[in-house]
């Protein structure tokens, strides 16, 4: 059985995959707390004990694990990660649990694993970029089967690329960047100051309401986020954009919005063959995607 960890800052998910006919099976899949702000040695220790509780009942044969930060995908090292889980960068995550498990590890970006796994469950071939909004915004960029890595491994920071010049403060140390502006946080921050509304579900219904309100600040958000998605359309040309995160419980509604802004904004040749789908397999999707990561890294186990 391949033990699938997929590490937020908050909840970490974990799905035990059953190999059976040359085939994966989910069999078992739930969260537990990553207890992440006490730092990366508290969390992996933490996560020790959940592959020990998991080993009574499964046999393990493999581990996967996606996570955030820039993940060296073949050494498993994390080469960087912000202070949302202290003192993560640097520590090498594959060879911590194989020497702890003695069984194959596999450690990937959790962004990457969210393409990964849209990649793989929809059967798809092209150019493909995803994107996940949260606290900030997350980007992954397939080419061909291929994911999009970059020279240090760190490829597809979408989140930080400029939208307002001396704008809003970042994480990053710079000013205006994308994910200040079109995060799901960005928008929970506004509809918070302005309408005083905590819930995004309760926006939402508020702007399936047609409450001009709402309205108005929908589309300011909507704005913001096809201008950073538009630039990289842009570069990229992808036959597809995947949105995820837990905004896309919105489904066809935010599909719709997203599209009609983008098609207005983009060249012609570029709208053509678009398609922007967002993503509803949430709970599963990036233990699905480390699972195909597991697989590619070790192609003669599978
Ligand atoms: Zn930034």
């Amino acid at each position: 059985m391949i033990f699938v960890f997929d590490i937020g800052g908050t909840m970490t998910k974990y799905g035990i995959y059953e190999n059976s006919e040359m085939c994966y099976e989910l069999i078992e899949h739930n969260e537990f707390p990553s207890m992440a702000n006490q730092g990366g040695r508290i969390m992996i220790d933490h996560l020790f004990k959940a592959v020990e509780e998991l080993s009574i009942n499964y046999n393990l044969t493999g581990i996967s694990i996606s996570s955030a930060g820039q993940i060296h995908p073949f050494s498993g090292e994390v080469i960087f990660a912000t202070d949302n889980i202290p003192g993560y960068s640097g520590m090498n995550l594959k060879k911590m649990f194989e020497s702890r498990f003695a069984v194959p590890v596999a450690v990937e970006n959790d962004v990457n694993c969210f393409l990964l796994g849209e990649y793989s469950t929809r059967n798809l071939s092209g150019d493909v970029l995803g994107l996940t909004l949260g606290t900030g915004i997350g980007g992954a960029v397939m080419t061909r089967g291929e994911l999009l890595r970059g020279s240090t491994f760190s490829a597809g920071e979408i989140g930080h690329i400029q939208l307002v010049r001396e704008g809003l403060p970042c994480t990053c140390g710079y000013n205006g960047c994308f994910e200040q502006y079109a995060s799901t946080k960005a928008l929970k921050t506004r509809v918070e100051l302005e309408m005083s509304i905590d819930d995004l579900k309760i926006f939402f219904q508020r702007c399936k309401e047609n409450d001009s309100a709402a309205l108005s600040l929908l589309d300011q958000w909507i704005d913001d986020l096809t201008d950073g998605i538009k630039s990289l359309i842009h570069v990229l040309n992808p036959e597809k954009v995947i949105i995820g995160g837990a905004i896309a419980a919105q489904g066809a509604y935010l599909e719709a919005a997203i599209e009609k802004k983008l098609k207005q904004k983009i060249m012609s040749s570029f709208a053509k063959e678009l398609q922007i789908i967002v993503s509803e397999n949430g709970n599963t999707n990036n233990l699905n995607g480390a699972l195909v990561h597991w697989i590619q890294s070790y192609p003669n186990m599978s």
